[in-house]
């Protein structure tokens, strides 16, 4: 029979209202003749409330019981689900990861999963019944009780998804999908009906906080598909699967913008091997991580080189450039703080020329100026002054069609 992974999020499982009507769907896709695996979160707010609670003795509380606390939330959650579907007449049995068999890596609050034994789970499962495993938790070699990082119930599922070999694994959450850009920024934005694993890979890299990033590359690696939908109404969401043919007559799939980044500039370095190296070596041996990098040639064998980190790495990124000012001797070293990251992703920009031209002519008309350009295969993206983020995203979206004009009309 073919099995299907069902995950949970913590609105879905924001009261006992909820966790029945969940129940109830999980049955009726029993009825169809699927085998169901549930993964839930903590019940919305919980995970925030614990660790809220752990801060207030102290915000360095040790890693070991931060896990044991915040994993508690998921054990809740786990419960209420088994006897919920127990009251619709399915069986289930509720499982921790250390009853289920995920095991992790030992690095408390941000652990990676090394590997699941679903043996018990596939006992339940082959008997009819419904193994509902807690999200979010791991277990190490030695039993101790580890968390896989916040928001990572998604990664859990595709996870398991993958170990059991499952059909699919649907994402219950509040928003019924995948939008191609950001309802709240475009009117009448569309919903994306299918999307392949690179491209939503490059969304997530390019602001999209939809699914986890790492869930997508579990999915990718093992091939399961996966759906984002809602819990709140019965209707098909976003299919996140392998690339089809079909994508590529769509040029642009979707629009993210991103305000989470800073740009450093350094004028006036030496044009020569093993500068950039420097730089970035120093960068690295901090644990900051860069995005965007630009250099060009200056004048008098000179260069100029600008790159992004996140505004939470901007200090630290500051200081170890700083320091590298004297060595290099560059002549000025520069911040902006005011920027945004405009990205456009679609697997048609393999198929299809002139998508790059395209965006910049339509951000050229409402006058935005481009600071930074970075393109892989199927996706370009540009740093412009953040005051122009949302007009940005508005034009994009009408320029390659990613806005319902029903709707924007009835909206407007
Ligand atoms: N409950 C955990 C969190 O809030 C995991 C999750 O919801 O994905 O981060
Ligand atoms: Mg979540």
């Amino acid at each position: 029979m073919p099995i299907l992974v069902h995950k949970y999020g913590g609105t879905s499982m924001g009261n006992i209202e909820r966790i029945l009507s969940n129940a109830r769907r999980i049955a009726a896709d029993i009825q169809k003749g699927y085998q169901v695996a549930v993964v839930v979160s903590a019940m919305s707010g919980e995970t925030n409330r614990l660790l809220a609670l752990a801060d207030e003795i102290d915000p360095h509380s040790s890693g070991r019981e931060r896990d044991m606390l915040a994993s508690a939330g998921e054990q809740v959650s786990i419960a209420l689900m088994a006897m919920a579907l127990h009251k619709v007449g399915v069986e289930a049995v509720s499982f921790t990861a250390l009853q289920a068999g995920i095991h992790s890596d030992p690095f408390h609050t941000r652990a990676k999963i090394t590997s699941i034994d679903t043996s018990r789970l596939r006992e339940v499962l082959d008997r009819g019944g419904v193994p509902v495993v807690a999200g979010f938790q791991g277990v190490t070699d030695n039993m101790e009780i580890t968390t896989l990082g916040r928001g990572a119930s998604d990664t859990s599922a595709a996870a398991l998804a993958a170990a059991l070999g499952a059909e699919r694994c649907d994402i219950y959450t509040d928003v019924d999908g995948v939008y191609a850009a950001d309802p709240r920024i475009v009117r009448g934005a569309k919903k994306i009906e299918r999307i392949s694993f690179d491209e939503m890979l490059e969304m997530a890299g390019a602001g999209s906080k939809v699914l986890q990033t790492r869930s997508v590359v579990f999915a990718k690696k093992y091939r399961v598909p996966l759906q984002v939908l809602t819990s709140f109404e019965d209707k098909p969401g976003t299919m996140i699967s392998e690339e089809v043919k079909e994508m590529e007559d769509i040029l642009v799939t979707g629009i993210c913008s991103d305000k989470t980044e800073a740009r450093i500039t350094l004028w006036g370095i030496p044009d020569q091997p093993g500068i950039a190296a420097q730089i970035f070596e120093g960068l690295s041996n901090q644990g900051i991580s860069v995005d965007m990098i630009i250099q060009s040639k200056g004048q008098d064998g000179l260069a100029n080189m600008s790159f992004t980190v996140t505004k939470p790495d901007l200090s630290d990124a500051v200081r170890v450039t700083e320091k590298l000012i004297d060595t290099l001797k560059a002549r000025q070293m520069g911040v902006d703080e005011k920027i945004a990251k405009v990205t456009i992703v679609g697997v048609g920009m393999k198929a299809h020329g002139g998508v790059a031209a395209r965006m910049f002519r339509c951000l050229a008309d409402k006058g935005i100026n481009i600071y930074m350009i970075s393109t892989s295969e199927i996706r370009i993206s540009v740093v412009i002054d953040e005051d122009y983020t949302e007009l940005a995203v508005r034009s994009l979206a009408k320029e390659f069609d990613l806005v319902d004009e029903s709707v924007e009309e009835k909206g407007a």
